[in-house]
Protein backbone atom coordinates (compact mmCIF):
# COMPACT_ATOMS: atom_id res chain seq x y z
CA UNK A 1 0.00 0.00 0.00
CA UNK A 2 1.01 3.62 -0.83
CA UNK A 3 2.48 5.82 2.17
CA UNK A 4 -0.21 7.89 3.17
CA UNK A 5 0.21 11.65 4.74
CA UNK A 6 -1.96 12.99 7.34
CA UNK A 7 -1.79 17.28 7.68
CA UNK A 8 -1.82 17.72 11.58
CA UNK A 9 -1.43 21.10 12.39
CA UNK A 10 0.50 22.53 9.48
CA UNK A 11 3.01 19.56 9.35
CA UNK A 12 2.71 16.29 7.74
CA UNK A 13 2.68 12.98 9.06
CA UNK A 14 2.77 9.55 8.42
CA UNK A 15 -0.27 7.75 8.71
CA UNK A 16 1.31 5.37 11.53
CA UNK A 17 2.85 8.22 13.65
CA UNK A 18 -0.83 10.34 13.10
CA UNK A 19 -2.04 10.27 16.45
CA UNK A 20 -3.79 12.70 18.94
CA UNK A 21 -3.52 12.67 22.22
CA UNK A 22 -6.54 11.10 24.85
CA UNK A 23 -7.12 14.33 26.42
CA UNK A 24 -8.05 15.72 23.10
CA UNK A 25 -11.91 16.63 23.67
CA UNK A 26 -12.85 15.17 20.35
CA UNK A 27 -11.98 12.12 21.60
CA UNK A 28 -13.21 12.96 25.22
CA UNK A 29 -16.63 14.13 24.29
CA UNK A 30 -16.78 14.62 20.63
CA UNK A 31 -16.15 18.25 20.98
CA UNK A 32 -15.47 19.33 17.51
CA UNK A 33 -16.33 19.43 13.61
CA UNK A 34 -15.79 18.05 10.31
CA UNK A 35 -16.14 17.52 7.16
CA UNK A 36 -15.91 14.85 4.83
CA UNK A 37 -15.46 15.60 0.98
CA UNK A 38 -14.72 13.55 -2.50
CA UNK A 39 -12.07 14.55 -5.25
CA UNK A 40 -12.85 13.27 -8.91
CA UNK A 41 -10.70 13.15 -11.04
CA UNK A 42 -8.67 15.39 -9.38
CA UNK A 43 -11.51 18.42 -9.07
CA UNK A 44 -11.86 18.56 -4.85
CA UNK A 45 -16.06 18.05 -5.53
CA UNK A 46 -17.58 22.12 -3.88
CA UNK A 47 -14.63 22.71 -1.84
CA UNK A 48 -15.29 26.25 -1.12
CA UNK A 49 -18.85 25.43 0.47
CA UNK A 50 -17.63 22.23 2.55
CA UNK A 51 -15.48 24.86 3.91
CA UNK A 52 -17.80 27.51 4.29
CA UNK A 53 -20.27 24.86 6.44
CA UNK A 54 -17.11 23.53 8.32
CA UNK A 55 -16.35 27.16 9.55
CA UNK A 56 -20.33 27.71 10.18
CA UNK A 57 -19.95 24.62 12.39
CA UNK A 58 -17.40 25.50 14.25
CA UNK A 59 -18.99 29.65 14.79
CA UNK A 60 -21.85 27.69 16.03
CA UNK A 61 -19.87 25.54 18.95
CA UNK A 62 -18.06 29.12 19.58
CA UNK A 63 -14.85 27.13 18.14
CA UNK A 64 -12.06 28.84 16.44
CA UNK A 65 -10.76 27.72 13.54
CA UNK A 66 -7.02 29.12 13.34
CA UNK A 67 -6.88 29.53 10.00
CA UNK A 68 -8.48 31.42 7.36
CA UNK A 69 -10.50 30.08 4.74
CA UNK A 70 -8.34 30.70 2.01
CA UNK A 71 -5.19 29.23 3.57
CA UNK A 72 -7.50 26.08 4.74
CA UNK A 73 -8.69 25.70 0.95
CA UNK A 74 -4.63 25.73 0.06
CA UNK A 75 -3.79 23.09 2.94
CA UNK A 76 -6.94 20.67 1.59
CA UNK A 77 -5.60 20.97 -2.04
CA UNK A 78 -1.95 20.09 -1.19
CA UNK A 79 -2.87 17.74 0.93
CA UNK A 80 -4.61 16.15 -1.89
CA UNK A 81 -1.23 16.53 -4.17
CA UNK A 82 1.36 15.23 -1.15
CA UNK A 83 -0.91 12.23 -1.30
CA UNK A 84 -0.48 12.13 -5.44
CA UNK A 85 -4.74 10.56 -5.39
CA UNK A 86 -6.42 11.45 -8.41
CA UNK A 87 -10.06 10.10 -6.67
CA UNK A 88 -10.00 10.74 -2.98
CA UNK A 89 -12.05 11.11 0.40
CA UNK A 90 -11.03 13.95 2.29
CA UNK A 91 -12.00 13.91 6.19
CA UNK A 92 -11.30 18.03 7.60
CA UNK A 93 -11.29 17.50 10.91
CA UNK A 94 -11.36 20.08 13.82
CA UNK A 95 -11.45 19.55 17.33
CA UNK A 96 -11.02 21.53 20.39
CA UNK A 97 -7.89 20.16 21.46
CA UNK A 98 -5.79 18.88 24.51
CA UNK A 99 -8.00 20.35 27.59
CA UNK A 100 -8.23 18.44 31.11
CA UNK A 101 -10.66 15.31 32.38
CA UNK A 102 -13.62 17.99 32.42
CA UNK A 103 -15.75 19.47 30.35
CA UNK A 104 -14.61 23.24 30.23
CA UNK A 105 -13.38 24.16 26.78
CA UNK A 106 -12.05 27.05 28.20
CA UNK A 107 -9.04 24.95 29.13
CA UNK A 108 -8.22 24.02 25.60
CA UNK A 109 -5.68 26.15 24.03
CA UNK A 110 -4.97 24.63 20.81
CA UNK A 111 -7.41 23.35 18.21
CA UNK A 112 -6.29 20.38 16.60
CA UNK A 113 -6.31 20.67 12.92
CA UNK A 114 -6.10 17.32 10.55
CA UNK A 115 -6.67 16.50 7.18
CA UNK A 116 -6.63 13.23 5.88
CA UNK A 117 -6.68 12.15 2.51
CA UNK A 118 -7.24 8.19 1.47
CA UNK A 119 -8.70 6.48 -1.12
CA UNK A 120 -12.24 6.42 -1.54
CA UNK A 121 -14.48 2.96 -0.24
CA UNK A 122 -17.33 3.34 -3.07
CA UNK A 123 -20.52 1.64 -2.47
CA UNK A 124 -20.33 -1.74 -4.55
CA UNK A 125 -21.59 -0.76 -8.14
CA UNK A 126 -24.52 -3.76 -7.23
CA UNK A 127 -26.07 -1.18 -4.65
CA UNK A 128 -26.31 1.74 -7.72
CA UNK A 129 -28.21 -0.85 -10.53
CA UNK A 130 -30.04 -2.09 -8.40
CA UNK A 131 -31.28 0.22 -5.57
CA UNK A 132 -31.03 0.16 -1.78
CA UNK A 133 -33.15 -1.78 0.28
CA UNK A 134 -34.04 0.47 3.77
CA UNK A 135 -35.92 0.66 6.66
CA UNK A 136 -37.02 3.88 9.72
CA UNK A 137 -35.74 3.42 12.46
CA UNK A 138 -37.44 4.27 16.13
CA UNK A 139 -34.06 6.14 17.19
CA UNK A 140 -35.55 10.02 16.06
CA UNK A 141 -33.23 13.06 14.75
CA UNK A 142 -31.81 15.25 17.56
CA UNK A 143 -34.30 18.31 18.10
CA UNK A 144 -32.88 21.33 16.52
CA UNK A 145 -32.76 23.00 19.50
CA UNK A 146 -30.46 20.17 21.68
CA UNK A 147 -27.83 19.74 18.95
CA UNK A 148 -28.71 21.11 15.68
CA UNK A 149 -28.48 18.97 12.59
CA UNK A 150 -27.36 21.70 10.68
CA UNK A 151 -23.93 21.55 12.70
CA UNK A 152 -21.39 18.62 11.42
CA UNK A 153 -20.02 17.91 14.91
CA UNK A 154 -17.95 15.20 15.93
CA UNK A 155 -20.91 13.86 17.99
CA UNK A 156 -22.50 11.34 15.62
CA UNK A 157 -24.09 8.83 18.24
CA UNK A 158 -27.62 9.48 16.94
CA UNK A 159 -26.51 8.87 13.52
CA UNK A 160 -24.38 5.87 14.70
CA UNK A 161 -27.43 4.74 17.05
CA UNK A 162 -29.45 4.52 13.33
CA UNK A 163 -26.44 3.01 11.56
CA UNK A 164 -26.76 0.35 14.71
CA UNK A 165 -30.53 -0.38 13.73
CA UNK A 166 -29.67 -0.83 10.19
CA UNK A 167 -27.32 -3.23 11.27
CA UNK A 168 -29.18 -4.86 13.33
CA UNK A 169 -31.80 -5.35 10.39
CA UNK A 170 -29.52 -6.54 7.96
CA UNK A 171 -30.07 -3.58 5.66
CA UNK A 172 -27.14 -0.93 4.97
CA UNK A 173 -29.02 2.33 5.54
CA UNK A 174 -31.79 3.64 7.45
CA UNK A 175 -34.45 7.08 7.94
CA UNK A 176 -34.56 8.97 10.92
CA UNK A 177 -37.84 11.05 11.40
CA UNK A 178 -38.02 13.84 13.40
CA UNK A 179 -39.57 14.05 16.81
CA UNK A 180 -42.74 15.63 15.33
CA UNK A 181 -43.23 12.29 12.92
CA UNK A 182 -41.73 14.10 9.48
CA UNK A 183 -38.73 12.23 7.17
CA UNK A 184 -35.69 13.82 8.22
CA UNK A 185 -32.57 12.18 7.00
CA UNK A 186 -30.68 9.00 6.57
CA UNK A 187 -27.58 8.13 8.77
CA UNK A 188 -25.44 10.11 6.93
CA UNK A 189 -27.47 11.41 3.56
CA UNK A 190 -30.27 13.57 2.80
CA UNK A 191 -33.68 12.57 1.22
CA UNK A 192 -35.58 13.34 -1.90
CA UNK A 193 -39.05 11.20 -3.07
CA UNK A 194 -40.67 11.78 -5.86
CA UNK A 195 -44.19 11.74 -7.00
CA UNK A 196 -46.65 12.75 -10.14
CA UNK A 197 -42.82 14.18 -11.81
CA UNK A 198 -42.79 16.82 -8.63
CA UNK A 199 -39.84 16.03 -6.66
CA UNK A 200 -39.30 16.71 -2.71
CA UNK A 201 -37.33 17.01 -0.05
CA UNK A 202 -37.58 18.19 3.70
CA UNK A 203 -36.75 21.81 4.55
CA UNK A 204 -34.30 22.40 6.84
CA UNK A 205 -36.39 23.24 9.65
CA UNK A 206 -37.04 19.58 9.66
CA UNK A 207 -33.91 18.87 10.74
CA UNK A 208 -30.90 17.19 8.83
CA UNK A 209 -27.74 18.82 7.43
CA UNK A 210 -27.77 20.87 5.14
CA UNK A 211 -25.88 18.54 2.33
CA UNK A 212 -23.43 19.86 -0.11
CA UNK A 213 -25.11 17.00 -2.43
CA UNK A 214 -28.65 17.94 -1.55
CA UNK A 215 -27.65 21.48 -2.74
CA UNK A 216 -25.97 20.39 -5.86
CA UNK A 217 -29.36 17.71 -6.62
CA UNK A 218 -31.04 21.15 -6.49
CA UNK A 219 -29.06 23.07 -8.41
CA UNK A 220 -29.34 20.42 -10.68
CA UNK A 221 -33.26 19.84 -10.87
CA UNK A 222 -33.23 23.79 -11.39
CA UNK A 223 -31.08 23.45 -14.25
CA UNK A 224 -33.06 20.31 -15.90
CA UNK A 225 -36.18 21.24 -15.37
CA UNK A 226 -37.36 19.23 -12.24
CA UNK A 227 -39.58 20.98 -10.01
CA UNK A 228 -38.59 20.33 -6.64
CA UNK A 229 -40.43 21.44 -3.59
CA UNK A 230 -38.97 21.50 0.02
CA UNK A 231 -41.84 20.78 2.62
CA UNK A 232 -41.73 18.37 5.09
CA UNK A 233 -43.55 14.95 4.43
CA UNK A 234 -44.36 11.69 6.49
CA UNK A 235 -43.11 8.18 6.70
CA UNK A 236 -46.23 7.49 4.28
CA UNK A 237 -45.38 9.84 1.79
CA UNK A 238 -42.52 7.85 0.92
CA UNK A 239 -43.96 4.81 1.01
CA UNK A 240 -46.44 5.86 -1.41
CA UNK A 241 -43.75 8.26 -3.79
CA UNK A 242 -43.01 6.91 -7.13
CA UNK A 243 -39.36 7.08 -6.67
CA UNK A 244 -36.81 7.83 -3.36
CA UNK A 245 -33.35 8.60 -3.53
CA UNK A 246 -30.41 9.47 -0.30
CA UNK A 247 -27.62 11.80 -1.10
CA UNK A 248 -23.98 12.33 0.40
CA UNK A 249 -20.64 12.78 -0.14
CA UNK A 250 -20.43 9.23 0.15
CA UNK A 251 -22.71 7.61 -1.45
CA UNK A 252 -23.29 10.48 -4.25
CA UNK A 253 -27.03 9.90 -5.77
CA UNK A 254 -28.61 6.17 -4.89
CA UNK A 255 -31.88 5.30 -5.85
CA UNK A 256 -33.84 3.21 -2.62
CA UNK A 257 -36.51 0.72 -3.88
CA UNK A 258 -37.79 -0.39 -0.57
CA UNK A 259 -38.71 1.51 2.60
CA UNK A 260 -39.96 -0.94 5.41
CA UNK A 261 -41.27 -3.93 3.44
CA UNK A 262 -42.86 -1.91 0.94
CA UNK A 263 -41.14 -1.28 -2.79
CA UNK A 264 -41.26 1.97 -4.07
CA UNK A 265 -42.63 2.57 -7.60
CA UNK A 266 -41.94 -0.33 -9.36
CA UNK A 267 -39.34 -1.62 -6.85
CA UNK A 268 -36.63 -0.10 -9.54
CA UNK A 269 -34.65 2.42 -9.60
CA UNK A 270 -36.67 5.12 -11.02
CA UNK A 271 -36.18 7.27 -13.74
CA UNK A 272 -35.35 10.50 -12.21
CA UNK A 273 -32.90 9.15 -9.70
CA UNK A 274 -30.68 7.69 -13.39
CA UNK A 275 -30.91 10.77 -14.62
CA UNK A 276 -29.88 13.10 -11.70
CA UNK A 277 -27.13 10.67 -10.70
CA UNK A 278 -26.19 10.58 -14.24
CA UNK A 279 -26.14 14.32 -13.89
CA UNK A 280 -24.27 14.85 -11.03
CA UNK A 281 -21.24 12.42 -11.92
CA UNK A 282 -20.53 14.88 -14.73
CA UNK A 283 -20.68 17.65 -12.78
CA UNK A 284 -18.58 16.56 -9.44
CA UNK A 285 -15.48 16.47 -12.01
CA UNK A 286 -16.10 20.02 -13.12
CA UNK A 287 -17.31 22.01 -10.39
CA UNK A 288 -14.81 22.73 -7.46
CA UNK A 289 -10.96 23.17 -6.96
CA UNK A 290 -8.58 21.49 -9.47
CA UNK A 291 -5.53 19.66 -7.73
CA UNK A 292 -3.07 18.83 -10.22
CA UNK A 293 -2.27 20.61 -14.07
CA UNK A 294 -3.68 19.31 -17.14
CA UNK A 295 -0.36 17.53 -17.77
CA UNK A 296 -0.05 16.34 -14.45
CA UNK A 297 -3.96 14.74 -14.57
CA UNK A 298 -2.83 13.12 -18.23
CA UNK A 299 0.02 11.09 -16.32
CA UNK A 300 -2.80 10.09 -13.34
CA UNK A 301 -5.56 8.92 -15.21
N1 LIG B 1 -26.83 13.99 6.54
C1 LIG B 1 -25.87 13.53 7.37
C2 LIG B 1 -26.24 13.24 8.77
C3 LIG B 1 -24.56 13.35 6.90
O1 LIG B 1 -23.62 12.89 7.73
C4 LIG B 1 -24.26 13.62 5.56
C5 LIG B 1 -22.86 13.37 5.04
N2 LIG B 1 -22.05 14.48 5.23
C6 LIG B 1 -25.29 14.09 4.73
C7 LIG B 1 -26.55 14.27 5.26
C8 LIG B 1 -25.02 14.46 3.30
O2 LIG B 1 -24.28 15.65 3.25
P1 LIG B 1 -23.22 15.91 2.10
O3 LIG B 1 -23.98 15.82 0.82
O4 LIG B 1 -22.70 17.26 2.37
O5 LIG B 1 -22.19 14.84 2.19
Amino acid sequence: MEERWVYMNGEYRRKAEATVSVFDHGFLYGDGVFEGIRVYEGNVFRLREHLERLYDSAKSILLNIPHSIDELEEAVVEAVRKNGLYNAYIRLVVSRGKGELCLDPAKCADPQMIIIVDQVKMFPQKLYDQGLKIITVPTRRNIPDALNPKIKSLNYLNNILVKIEANQAGVSEALMLNSDGYVAEGSGDNIFIAKGGILYTPPGYVGALDGITRRAILDLCDRLGYEVKEQPFTRHDVYIADECFLTGTAAEVIAVVEVDGRPIGNGQPGSISRHLRKEFRKLVTVDGVQVYPESKKMELE
